[in-house]
Order: structure tokens, then C-alpha cells, then sequence
């Protein structure tokens, strides 16, 4: 199981050898983190986006999928996009959550990354409630099956941070 840290701050300036891009399924860039990475890392993200949208993702990225590329200019090593679920008062979709966290370490793994730092996916745009994202981040990177040594939740806010620290401790 990897080690959980918690940190306060901006995902984009992390020194990991993975950071997670909650991305959409264009992943041709959007608004919040996706925002933040492409425009700290600059265009190279972007392209090695565009790469994979013509040679394997002609629809898009599916929800819950994740795929890596370069970080460009970001300290990080790699960037692994993953496409949250949005928010459904009507349907539950934890396992699509879930399922981000899982195939951002496992290809995490297929990359040899050690330290991999998460956003708090779905919580922004896409509108997931914070205490139950925090809830389902936790118990899932908890229950994986991973070479990745540490898991870094870089939180924005401290509300964020607050209900990531509740879900630790729970
Ligand atoms: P989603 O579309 O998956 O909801 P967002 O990027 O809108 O993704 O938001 C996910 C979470 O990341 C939110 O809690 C938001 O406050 C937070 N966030 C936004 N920008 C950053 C950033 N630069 N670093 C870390 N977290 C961020």
C-alpha cells in the first residue's frame, strides 16, 4: 500500500515522477487542473494529447480510463490524464471515481513512477461532493495493488485539505 500525503498548494509545481491531470475525455484541455497543467506545461503536453486522440482515442478518453504523456515543461516526470465522472444526483457513479484513481496507478506502475501526486478528481467543474470524493480517493488508493511508494493529494483549498485529512484519519 503507498504511503498517503497530504499537501496544500498547486498540483502543477509538484515534484513527482507522475502528476494526475483530471482531464475530459478530449483531452484536448479544458478549465481547473487541466487548465493549470497545459498552460504551466506548455504545448508539448498538448501535442502528445493530440497524438493520441488520432492514433488510439479517435472518440475520446473514456470515463474512468487514464493514459499518460510527457509533462513538458512541469517538474513532474510524467503527466497521467484521467477523465472523472461528472457528479449524478441520480445515479451513482463511485465506481467510475474509483476506477481513475486504479488506472492512474496502474499506469503509474507501467511507467515505473514511485511518487505520484492526485487532484482531487470530479470535485471542481464536474461537481462531485468533497467529502465523498476525498472518501472514495482514499479507500481506493488504499486498496490497490501498486509499486507507487507515496501518493501525494495536492489539495487547492482548505476545505479540500480538510476533507482529505477526515478521510485519512477515518
Ligand atoms: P473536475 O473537472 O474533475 O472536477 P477540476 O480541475 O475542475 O476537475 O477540479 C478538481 C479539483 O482540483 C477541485 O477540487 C479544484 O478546486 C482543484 N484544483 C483546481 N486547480 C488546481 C490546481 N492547479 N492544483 C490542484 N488542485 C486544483
Amino acid at each position: 500500500m503507498p504511503r498517503i500525503t497530504l499537501v496544500l498548494g498547486d498540483i502543477t509545481a509538484e515534484e513527482a515522477d507522475a502528476v494526475v491531470n483530471a482531464a475530459n475525455s478530449s483531452l484536448l484541455g479544458g478549465g481547473g487542473v487541466d487548465g493549470a497543467i497545459h498552460r504551466r506545461g506548455g504545448p508539448e503536453i498538448l501535442a502528445a494529447c493530440e497524438d493520441l486522440r488520432r492514433s488510439h482515442y479517435g472518440k475520446g478518453l473514456a470515463t474512468g480510463r487514464a493514459v499518460a504523456t510527457t509533462a513538458g515543461r512541469l517538474p513532474a516526470e510524467h503527466v497521467i490524464h484521467t477523465v472523472g465522472p461528472v457528479w449524478s444526483r441520480d445515479e451513482d457513479r463511485s465506481e467510475l471515481l474509483a476506477s481513475c484513481y486504479r488506472e492512474s496507478l496502474r499506469i503509474a506502475d507501467e511507467l515505473g513512477a514511485r511518487s505520484v501526486a492526485f487532484p482531487a478528481i470530479s470535485t471542481g467543474i464536474y461537481g462531485w461532493p468533497m467529502d465523498d470524493g476525498a472518501r472514495i480517493a482514499v479507500e481506493t488508493v488504499r486498496s490497490v495493488r501498486t509499486e507507487v511508494e507515496e501518493v501525494r493529494f495536492v489539495l487547492f483549498d482548505e476545505r479540500a485539505y480538510a476533507a482529505f485529512a477526515a478521510a485519512v484519519d477515518a
